[in-house]
């Protein structure tokens, strides 16, 4: 059965999700924008509405809802403004690992503890030498006494400087390659973690993007994820079920820029006729609409199939590559259609454009996205 009805309860999420953007981040988002500040008030609302920690199981503290859920709510968030989006989405995302592959007693304690004590989360993967060669990633965790010892350093991470726990992802046998890597829960607070440079962001610049250190951080043999071994495994399945949600907030920004460009064309007027009636702005407005629509299904499709546990990766690159590439198009044209005056801050499509860019390149690139599905083709035919 195909059903592309919202239920009750996804109705419910949508509006409350859209009260909230309208209500407490539409208004400030030109503030962060400017300043480049950590929208602290904001997250705590944010926390109070039960938005950030929604697609945690309930058991362990969280909302209990379900991806796709999750998928309509980021879409409203990042309609109003999508680097606070991610300060809100970032904390559950990163907890992912610990939802997939984390113990039953880690589940308790740390699942636990970050939605009752209302804890920050960021996911550690990215090093200056290892962006999307994720493979290839030098931080290290050798075992000594009884711990692991965790050395290394990770670049661009979102809530890097606001995070009360990291997700590590560490090898701990380079020899073995990405058969090495492992994955690791290390609380801000451990002695040697240190907080370095914060990126001066061309978009979404709300967001509080780091480097994070690790220097020679002990953890208990408890803070390992899963095996030794398997975090390259937690990483691609993270990104499986990360990756629809970054191409829903991707279609919230698209949704702002045609429903902005829309509003321009209809009130300016050029040659005597408001320029929505000429046919280049009118089938520019069209396909945005029409690339909207089809990213907001190939968003859902793949959040859909992460939740019913059927292997999304091929759906959930092919989400994330068009809608990265759809918002980067609608933005631009909605920059195109306000003119000059889309190119100044004065007017909201400016930010828009800025904040779309990083859409083709966190999660993995848009490049590496085609990757990803041009291998699932290449398997299936030979399979
Ligand atoms: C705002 C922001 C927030 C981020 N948040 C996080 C976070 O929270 N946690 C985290 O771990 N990381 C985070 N990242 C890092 C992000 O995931 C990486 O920037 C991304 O994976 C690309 O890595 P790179 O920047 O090293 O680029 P590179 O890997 O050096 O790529 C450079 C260019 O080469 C292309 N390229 C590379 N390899 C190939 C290939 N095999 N085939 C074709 N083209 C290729 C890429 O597509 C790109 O165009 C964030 C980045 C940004 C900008």
């Amino acid at each position: 059965m195909i059903d592309f009805s919202l239920t009750p309860e996804q109705e419910a999420i949508q509006k409350m999700a859209r009260e909230f953007a309208q209500k407490e981040i539409a208004p400030v988002a030109d503030e962060y924008d400017r300043s480049g500040e950590y929208p602290e008030a904001v997250v705590r609302k944010a926390f109070e509405a039960e938005l950030v920690y929604g697609s945690i199981p309930e058991e362990y503290g969280g909302g209990g809802v379900g991806a796709l859920d999750q998928l309509i709510a980021v879409e409203e968030l990042s309609a109003a403004c999508a680097g606070i989006s991610a300060c809100i989405a970032i904390n559950s995302l990163a907890a992912i690992p610990l939802v997939l592959r984390g113990s039953e007693e880690q589940k308790k304690k740390y699942l636990g503890t970050i939605c009752r004590e209302e804890k920050k989360m960021a996911l550690c993967v990215t090093e200056p030498e290892a962006g999307s060669d994720v493979a290839s990633i030098t931080t290290s965790a050798r075992k000594l006494n009884g711990e692991y010892v965790i050395s290394g350093s990770k670049c661009f991470i979102t809530n890097g400087g606001v995070a009360d726990y990291y997700i590590v992802f560490a090898s701990v046998d380079r020899s073995k390659g990405h058969r090495g890597i492992t994955a690791f829960i290390v609380p801000r607070e451990a002695e040697g973690v240190s907080v370095g440079k914060r990126e001066d962001k061309m978009g979404q610049r709300a967001a509080d993007t780091t480097d994070v250190s690790f220097d020679e951080v002990k953890v208990p043999l408890a803070a390992r994820i899963g095996e030794e071994g398997e975090g390259f495994r937690i990483i691609m399945q993270t990104f499986n079920h990360s990756r629809p949600g970054v191409a829903a907030s991707a279609v919230g920004v698209a949704r702002a820029a045609l429903d902005h460009a829309l509003n321009y064309s209809l009130q300016r007027s050029q040659f005597g006729i408001p320029i929505f009636m000429q046919q280049s702005i009118m089938f520019m407005l069209a396909d945005m609409a029409r690339d909207i629509t089809a990213g907001r299904l190939l968003a859902w499709k793949a959040g859909w199939m992460a939740e019913q546990g059927i292997d999304n990766s091929a759906e959930a690159a092919m989400a994330k590559v068009f809608c990265g590439d759809m918002v980067m198009r609608a933005t631009t044209d909605a920059v195109q259609v306000y003119g000059g005056y889309g190119y100044v801050k004065d007017y909201p499509v400016e930010k828009l454009m800025r904040d779309a860019k990083v859409f083709q390149i966190y999660e993995g690139t848009s490049q590496v996205q085609r990757l990803l599905i041009g291998r699932a083709l290449a398997k299936a035919k030979m399979s």
